[in-house]
């Protein structure tokens, strides 16, 4: 039985792809193994948002390369798309795919056996059009569930549509069909997970069904406790979305919504499809309706152009929304955009200068919302991490508690009242029933 192992870089959909890739070899007979246990494949899933891509993949390679030297690898993903040739020139691949070929790599690469020369599959974007059900299971306690893929926006500093191809979704039926699937192996909590998830719904380029439907029906799934939306477009995040989630049981208080910039200039020299006051409108709505929401917010700083002023903007704008955490990414140029060439150059520096006053800000808005939480009661979903001796879990709304490890609690809800902060910034809470769980 031939031994494969994956390393995978980048987001939630790429573990989704990686996971669904290692059943398909398990499927065809291989065993999957750790990376460290002289595998006789390498399967090397990259991103191209990951500053550094090309570094990374070729420090992976080698740590590959050291842990069995005849290993077979297999480079895919966004930047094998993007990049395949310079991939297949880095000593000690084998093979690159890309996004059309990626899901039938056993298939192509028959047998896996090494050439004097990289071969390299890696069709034009434009005929990644299928679309290919993936979800992670076995690595974590929640499942991050592929319902969309692609994404059809033309965001000025963005290489995704380069590296995925167009928009294309799922069905519902076989989302629900793949929930059940999930709910069978006792996962409680789905992340619903796209490149633009909320413009699920499109087929061969037409509309056939939408977001609001698929969260509609999944809410029925029964044997799945939580469903979670992992990131959703502003202007796609619509008031029957809110409005649902907000009555649901299901379906989590908690929304991760890009904004970017907070400035009306620097939005439109992004290409982003909304104005700042449809992002504090969502915000709003979102709280009218939740309190308790947990909201998190994607930034880039020292986008071209953005003058000391419009970061200002930026900040004071985001400080005053009633959000819960920020993802904050200094601007960095990818090829075959347009943002490089616009004027208005921002230093390195200063993007990290930025960057690093959101972050502070971002520290200050978590602290903020954790404290509104405590005395309050929710239910934790705890996960099998173990470090020194505590693990962790998160309530409904996001907030991340600490706990002493203990086997039982794994994949376990258990209902809590929120105690405190700890020195590490997590929560500690006391179980409303018999056990205490603070530590
Ligand atoms: S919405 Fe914009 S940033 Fe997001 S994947 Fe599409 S093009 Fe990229």
């Amino acid at each position: 039985m031939k031994k494969v192992a994956f390393y995978t870089l980048g987001c939630k959909l790429n573990y989704s792809e990686t996971s669904t890739i290692g059943r398909i070899f398990q499927e065809r007979g291989f065993e999957k193994v750790e990376f460290t246990d002289t595998p006789d494949i390498y399967v090397i899933n990259t991103c191209s948002v990951t500053d550094n891509a090309d570094k990374k993949c070729r420090k992976i390679v080698k740590e590959a390369q050291k842990h069995s030297p005849n290993a077979f690898i297999t480079i895919l993903g966004c930047y094998a798309q993007l990049k395949p040739k310079e991939i297949a020139e880095i000593p000690g691949v084998d093979a690159v795919l890309g996004a059309a070929e990626k899901f039938q790599l056993v298939d192509i690469l028959d047998g896996f056996t090494k050439k004097e020369k990289a071969e390299v599959y890696a069709s034009p974007i434009s005929e990644a059009n299928t679309f290919h059900n993936s979800y992670s299971f076995g690595d974590r306690t929640r499942t991050f569930l592929k319902v969309q893929d692609g994404c059809d926006y033309s965001c000025s500093f963005c290489t995704i549509p380069l590296a995925r191809g167009n928009s294309r979704s799922d069905t519902i039926e076989n989302v629900v069909r793949s929930a059940n699937e999930i709910a069978e192996s006792g996962v409680k909590e789905i992340v619903l997970t796209g490149v633009n998830t909320g413009d699920f719904g499109l087929q061969d380029g037409e509309r056939v069904e939408t977001f609001f439907d698929l969260v509609k029906e999944l809410d029925k799934v029964e044997n799945i406790e939580r469903f979670r939306i992992s990131s959703i477009e502003p202007n796609l995040l619509k008031d029957e979305i809110m409005e649902f989630v907000a009555q649901s049981n299901r379906f989590m208080p908690h929304f991760h919504i890009p904004l970017q910039s907070g400035s009306n200039k620097i939005l439109k020299l992004m290409r982003r499809r909304y104005q700042r006051e449809l992002y504090a409108d969502r915000v709003s709505k979102i709280k009218a309706l939740m309190p308790h929401c947990c909201i998190g917010v994607d930034v880039i700083v020292g986008f071209p152009g953005e003058t000391e002023e419009d970061f200002i903007e930026t900040y004071n704008f985001i400080n005053g929304l009633d959000v819960s955490y920020l993802h904050v990414f200094p601007y960095s140029e990818r090829e075959n955009t347009l943002a490089p060439e616009m004027p208005g150059k921002v230093s390195i520096k200063e993007r990290n200068r930025r960057a690093d006053m959101l972050r502070i800000l971002s520290e200050k808005k978590k602290r903020y919302f954790y404290e509104q939480n405590i005395g309050k009661e929710f239910t934790v979903l705890f996960e099998d991490d173990v470090k020194d001796g505590i693990m962790e879990g998160w309530t409904e709304n996001y907030v991340r508690v600490a706990a002493k490890y203990d086997p039982v609690l794994v994949n376990e809800m258990k209902h809590v009242r929120l105690t405190g902060i700890n020195a590490a910034g997590l929560m500690e809470a006391e179980e409303t029933y018999t056990e205490v769980l603070k530590h």
